[in-house]
């Protein structure tokens, strides 16, 4: 009997796909997103599929969801923290907006998420949270600081998170991916910031992480026994050199 996986930010990029390959293995599935229309597309191809439009940010909202989810399809088993956003540019010009947005999304959301699951799974004894962090969770990217600084966080939560649960048999796992073709470059505004971000892929010839191969890698994490955790795995094209 294969048990609720919970995605956010499923309307699309990695999420998306994520979604697609556990559906075709039959998995029961909560997609999230603030998108609906672009959820509901989605799960059209799916048959065991509950859809709503969360902000992660939003504690009340996001707990709301997984609870009736949880009431159709029993526990969340595997909960993916992929929802994210990166808005690039320097300090010295960026609104603090955009880095309070990044830093809401990619940490608050993440931290939101696990402890809406975290207690179901501490007492069963089982269950799997997967976060999407990234390169820049390890190491610096020019104009990335405020990104930089919400991924190093979840790397740090996660291995936090994971050392707290371990003797409680549940698995904390991050996932650190390189640049990827999705939509997570149109929501930039700086526009010096995202000339110097196309000339880095033109310099390596053009960069083609495919989301399907991270999804890939999500299930292939998922599909361990629940007594190995893959902790963290990095992933990138194979022509991108940072
Ligand atoms: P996309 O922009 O394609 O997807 C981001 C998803 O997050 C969308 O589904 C979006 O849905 C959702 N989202 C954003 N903000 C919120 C919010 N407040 N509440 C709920 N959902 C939200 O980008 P990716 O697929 O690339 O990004 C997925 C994750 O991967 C992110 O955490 C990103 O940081 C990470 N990553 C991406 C890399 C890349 O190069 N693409 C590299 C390394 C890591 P909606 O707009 O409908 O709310």
């Amino acid at each position: 009997m294969k048990q609720l996986v919970v995605i956010t930010g499923a309307s699309s990029g990695f999420g998306a796909e994520i979604a697609k390959i556990f559906a075709a293995d039959g998995y029961p599935l909560l997609l999230l997103g603030r998108r609906l229309e672009k959820l509901q597309q989605l799960a059209a191809n799916f048959s065991e599929v509950m859809v709503a439009s969360v902000d992660v940010t939003d504690y009340t909202q996001f707990e709301s969801a997984v609870r009736k989810a949880e009431a159709k399809y029993g526990p969340t088993d595997l909960l993916v923290n992929n929802a994210g956003l990166m808005l690039l540019g320097n300090v010295q010009n960026q609104s603090p907006t955009e880095w309070q947005t990044m830093l809401n999304t990619n940490v608050m959301g993440v931290l939101n998420g696990t402890q809406i699951v975290l207690n179901g799974m501490r007492q069963r004894e089982h269950g799997t949270i997967l976060n999407m962090s990234s390169l820049a969770g390890k190491k610096t990217f020019v104009n990335h600081a405020a990104y930089v600084a919400s991924k190093f966080g979840v790397h740090g939560l996660s291995e936090t998170i994971r050392e707290e649960n371990a003797s409680k048999n549940v698995r904390i796992m991050m996932v650190a991916p390189g640049a990827a073709e999705t939509e997570l470059l149109t929501h930039v505004t700086s526009k010096s910031a995202l000339t110097d971000y196309q000339a880095w892929k033109d310099s390596m010839g053009g960069l083609t992480l495919d989301p399907k191969q991270v999804a890939r890698t999500v299930k292939f994490m998922y599909d361990m026994p629940q007594e190995v955790n893959i902790r963290e795995v990095d992933i990138a094209a194979t022509r991108q050199d940072a």
